[in-house]
């Protein structure tokens, strides 16, 4: 009798689905590949540079890692993540995961982030919920959840998973963007800030699995910023890039990344990079956010004196803000635009190499990860094929714009 051909599990289709266009994205990406300069840094000169900001004090793994994986396949350049050794862990294994679903897939570069000040937010408890915070926290929790799994009694699992929100904050999601402290009618809420140590931060610059750093400034005094310079020249030479992340503080704003630069100048020996944060961790308010973003950009663009160097923006970030950009007349643009004698920076430089998405490019995917049902330990978004070609159609819609893909419809 002859066999009857079985049709492949609707999973695997729908695996095919997401292979389909993430090989659409690395041909494009490979017919733009010129010399022997690396990737991110030719796409930095062509203007089309996209940054993935997990950010410094976001350490929930199971998104980092899912994050890393959806946007290693959307193409993007690079990925920043809290300088810790288990986030640098999620990022590695998302992108691993990427390459074995594209093994062509271009590894993005994986950057650390050091902070003057990190902030999070803590929440003022009474005793009762200190000790269920306490609870949901340690490994008395863990073993709960093993009972739970145990006995499938699944409202215990929905009443632990409660505790953490009775602590008001889970610490490892917040990203200290501060929203929250002006609206709480109780002021239990309170930023607590702290330096992350940079002798850790040195120790994971020596690995071979961090490519970058990037160090996020106040755009007020330099004598912190030597310090933690200092504290990290001995291993920064192990990086391809130094990034430094900028605040506009108006007139001062140049004089003070000069000062910078002649601080880093020596010890550099890679590519260096400024982010203009015009309006930090607002990407996911809306269009309001992205203007104070690229008129920062207008200005530098407008400046003669400013620092040597690569320049991305960051903070405020969202899907208006190529748009912007290109109104500003400085998408991919080497020429300042409006003046009399348009500076030139170079036939194969532009003003603006990129953009770096954060708080935006995390909220849509969350929408995607949010629809996938709950279960026992960490979601692999691979294990829900359905699941990831959403997220990568959202993905590409932030960075196929910059790196001008083919229309969504053809990559699929
Ligand atoms: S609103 Fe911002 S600062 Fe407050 S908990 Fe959320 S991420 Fe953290």
């Amino acid at each position: 009798m002859a066999a009857v051909p079985v049709p492949p599990p609707p999973l695997l289709a729908s695996h095919a689905a997401v292979r389909a266009a993430a090989s659409a994205v690395s041909r494009s990406r490979r017919a733009r590949l010129s010399g022997d300069q690396p990737p991110q840094v030719a796409a930095l000169r062509r203007g089309d540079w996209v940054k993935l900001i997990c950010g410094a004090s976001f350490e929930d793994a199971a998104d980092v890692r899912n994050l890393s994986l959806v946007y290693t396949l959307a193409g993007v350049d690079c990925i920043d993540c809290a300088a810790d050794a288990s986030v640098v862990g999620a990022v590695n294994e998302g992108i691993d995961v990427a390459a074995s679903i594209i093994p062509a897939a271009q590894r993005p570069w994986r950057l650390v982030l050091m902070m003057i000040a990190e902030t999070f937010i803590s929440v003022k408890l009474n005793l009762i919920l200190r000790i269920a915070h306490r609870i949901a926290q340690s490994h008395v929790r863990k073993f709960v959840l093993l009972m739970q799994y145990l006995l499938r009694a699944s409202w215990l699992e929905n009443t632990l998973n409660l505790i953490p929100y009775m602590g008001g904050v889970l610490t490892e999601r917040c990203y200290g963007c501060g929203r929250c402290l002006p609206v709480c009618p109780y002021d239990r809420i309170r930023a607590v800030s702290y330096v992350r140590d940079p002798t850790t931060t040195s120790e994971l610059l020596k690995r071979n699995d961090v490519d970058a750093i990037e160090i996020h400034t106040t755009g007020k005094g330099t004598d912190t910023f030597n310090t933690l310079w200092n504290s990290l020249s001995e291993s920064i030479n192990n990086v391809k890039l130094v990034a430094v992340s900028m605040p506009d503080v108006g007139e001062s704003t140049v004089d003070f990344m000069n000062a910078l630069y002649a601080i880093m100048e020596p010890h550099i020996q890679g590519y260096n990079l400024w982010q203009l944060d015009g309006r930090p961790m607002s990407g996911d308010i809306g269009r309001g956010a992205t203007r104070e973003t690229v008129s920062f950009a207008v200005h530098m663009a407008s400046v003669s004196e400013r620092p040597p160097g690569f320049y991305q923006l960051g903070g405020g970030i969202n899907s208006y803000t190529i748009d912007c950009l290109k109104k500003a007349g400085l998408f991919q643009s080497t020429t300042f635009p409006g003046t009399a004698t348009s500076e030139t920076i170079g036939s194969h430089q532009t003003l603006i190499g990129g953009i770096a998405y954060g708080g935006y490019a995390r909220k849509v995917i969350g929408r995607t990860l949010r629809k996938i049902p709950a279960q026992f330990g960490c979601v692999r978004i691979e294990d829900h094929p359905e699941h990831l070609l959403e997220a990568l159609q959202e993905a590409l819609s932030l960075v196929g714009p910059v790196k001008g893909y083919p229309a969504l419809s053809s990559l699929s």
